[in-house]
């Protein structure tokens, strides 16, 4: 009797491996190259696409393998032109990705996983529990249906990629770095590693481990405070994770990439906008060359955290630049239809 096995995803295969399926089964194996090249660099969604193979060549594909595609559940613009993605996986789960343009840029903000672990006080996605890691594939699917969508609406290329969507991008690393290395491929997408950027609530360990792989892309860190009372009190990571830490392996980075770090901040009313907390963020930016970008807050609740005042924001700006380092007060995008940072949590 035959018992129904669930097909695999024939994008958990390797070449090689396509290549063994087909050589095996007496057909050619450069079929695999082909497959490989529609399912990566022609990103097709189903096999009846890939049309330079003989009709019973896609039925054996389909006979033995799914595509595991997402699909973009539902789009919204935003008045500033931001689109949000509400993007369905195979399993029905669903995450979010952001298309951002500016005048010399179109930047996709992407998912890594499906709700967050973190607990990050001021962050939306903080309250849906993790669910689970994406993919490598599910990662690439929301480059390319932004890449997609930045030609279609805007008639431009897709320039950057950051990961500031949904989840820790270092807690589903094996993934994320083979999703970046697909995009950045021939193979795959082409893109520059240094068009791309990780964005991290700073896991110590991870950093350095990126570190000695040596990877290409940028590296950021959303800091928000470099007092660690206030940062464990916000952000629970830095119990476990202090900032002492935090900063040992950013210096063990810089010394390996030789690449600066961009640190994301928030100024909070009540919270972090006095002079001390800017004299530590001063200190903590000497351990590496650096910029920081202060990010305007975008409210998730009833007013517990509050966006600072200009002038505590203009105090930081000024004494960083003071001190040498680079600061840019960065204004948020996609409010209208939550989409700005921290706002990602599936309301749709
Ligand atoms: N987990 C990663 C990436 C996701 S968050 C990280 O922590 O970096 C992307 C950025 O949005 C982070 O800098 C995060 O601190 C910031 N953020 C989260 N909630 C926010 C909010 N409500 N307003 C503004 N920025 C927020």
């Amino acid at each position: 009797m035959q018992t129904t096995i669930e097909k695999k995803d024939v994008r958990k295969l390797s070449l090689n491996e396509l290549k063994d399926f087909f050589t095996q089964r007496g057909e050619k194996s450069f079929r695999a190259q082909q497959v490989y090249e529609w399912l990566w660099k022609k990103s097709a969604k189903d096999f009846d696409q890939m049309t330079n193979l003989s009709i019973s060549t896609r039925e054996l594909l389909k006979e033995h393998f799914t595509i595991n595609h997402i699909r973009v559940d539902n789009m919204q613009r935003s008045e500033d032109g931001t689109i949000k993605n509400a993007v369905k996986l195979y399993d029905d789960l669903i995450v979010e990705s952001v298309l951002i343009p500016t005048k010399d840029r179109i930047t996709a903000c992407v998912s890594s996983q499906v709700g967050c672990s973190l607990d990050c006080k001021f962050c939306a996605t903080a309250r849906l529990k993790r669910m689970r890691n994406l993919s490598p594939d599910e990662i690439y699917d929301q480059v390319v249906a932004i890449k997609q969508q930045a030609e279609l609406f805007f008639n431009r290329p897709l320039t950057n990629i950051v990961f500031m969507g949904m989840g820790e991008p270092l807690l589903n690393y094996g993934n994320v770095l083979e999703a970046i290395n697909k995009i950045t491929s021939p193979d795959g997408l082409n893109m520059a590693s240094k068009r791309i950027t990780l964005s991290t609530v700073g896991i110590a360990k991870m950093i350095k481990k990126m570190a000695d792989d040596e990877v290409k892309f940028n590296l950021a860190v959303s800091l928000h405070d470099a007092i660690n009372e206030t940062r464990s009190a916000i952000m629970p990571i830095n119990e476990t994770n202090p900032l002492e830490e935090l900063a040992e392996a950013l210096i063990y980075w810089y010394k390996k990439t030789k690449r600066k770090v961009t640190y994301e901040y928030v100024v909070w009313k009540g919270i972090n906008d006095t002079p001390e907390h800017v004299q530590a963020l001063v200190k903590f930016c000497k351990h590496i060359p650096c910029k920081v970008n202060l990010i305007e807050y975008n409210p998730i609740d009833e007013g517990v955290f509050q966006q600072g005042s200009p002038e505590a924001v203009q105090l930081y700006q000024t004494t960083l630049e003071r001190n040498g380092i680079v600061a840019r007060i960065r204004k948020s995008r996609g409010k209208d239809i939550d989409a700005a940072c921290g706002q990602l949590a599936n309301k749709s």
